[in-house]
């Protein structure tokens, strides 16, 4: 359950220890990752292994990792899938399917525990590493490209839809996803199902205040503490939710501004939206 904040920080730490460095060892234990890409998985292999990393970019929750001869590595965690750093001489886990190590900088871990990963992975020429990974260039990225709030405002009235799944759709806005949807919102003090369209000015602004401060509170909470194996996810493997989080995975409890019980209330098919009936306009 990556998204923006975790796989930025996570981005950063790369940028910092591997560019200028070499590919060492690729480890591919599952091959439904690299199918998108990739033939077979000794295909994949031989494209990564030995390639010297020059960039290291991010888009929405997708990492890319510019190699030589204008080549990229895709990395998508996908929906319930986790990236970690580790040694690199770190074993695969029971729930990793790729683990690549680095000539300095120790290793990256893909994992997920669902038992049908939507996680994949491939190396693909630079100019065609966005469409591969179906991430459309136009969607707002709210951190990488820094929106103004009108910006923002004008990309939700086009979308016109429940406040809630224009945040969370990929045509409309990159990086964000369940988690951070709902402290966005609750921090905002706008309901989930108001249009997009509807906002006031100040509502709008509200809005664009709050998915600015729930990131950058994210991207502090996950810090530089990625090579702690849990600190990457905002809900770990054993459903602990994290401390920084204010509505999400807190049905039951009271709400943090105005005490009301925090309801769960699904919006489709296995999706729920966490969020307070009292506070939320
Ligand atoms: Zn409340």
């Amino acid at each position: 359950m990556l998204e923006l904040p975790e796989v930025e920080v996570l981005r950063k730490d790369l940028e910092k220890e591997v560019v200028g460095k070499k590919v060492k060892d690729v480890t591919v234990e599952t091959a439904s990752i690299v199918k998108p890409f990739h033939r077979t998985r000794p295909d994949f292999v031989k494209a990564l292994e030995g390639r010297k990393i020059e960039n290291v970019r991010r888009r929405g929750k997708v990492i890319f990792v510019d190699l030589d001869e204008d080549l990229t590595w895709v990395i998508d965690a996908g929906s319930t899938g986790s990236l970690h750093r580790e040694t690199a001489n770190e074993k695969p886990g029971p729930d990793t399917h790729l683990a690549v190590s680095f000539t300095v900088g120790g290793a990256i871990h893909l994992s997920d525990t669902s038992s049908d990963p939507s996680a994949s992975t491939g190396v693909v020429p630079t100019e065609e590493a966005f469409e591969a990974a179906s991430v459309d260039p136009d969607a707002l990225d709210p951190f990488e490209d820094n929106p103004t709030w009108p910006d923002f405002r004008h990309r939700l009235a086009e979308a016109s839809r429940p406040l809630r799944s224009a945040l969370t759709d990929p045509d409309v806005i990159v990086g964000i996803g369940d988690v951070y949807a709902d402290e966005i919102l609750w921090e905002a003090g706008l309901r989930h199902d108001r249009s997009s369209a509807s906002l006031s000015t100040q509502e709008a602004r509200r809005l664009y205040r709050a998915m600015m401060e729930v990131i950058n509170l994210a991207m502090k909470a996950a810090g530089s503490s990625l090579d702690e194996s849990e600190a990457d996810v905002a809900v770990d493997d054993e459903g602990e939710v994290a401390e920084h989080l204010k509505v999400y995975g807190r049905d039951g409890l009271p709400c943090l501004r105005c005490r009301q019980p925090i309801l769960r209330t699904r919006i489709k098919k296995a999706v729920y939206t966490y969020h307070c009936e009292q506070c939320m306009i």
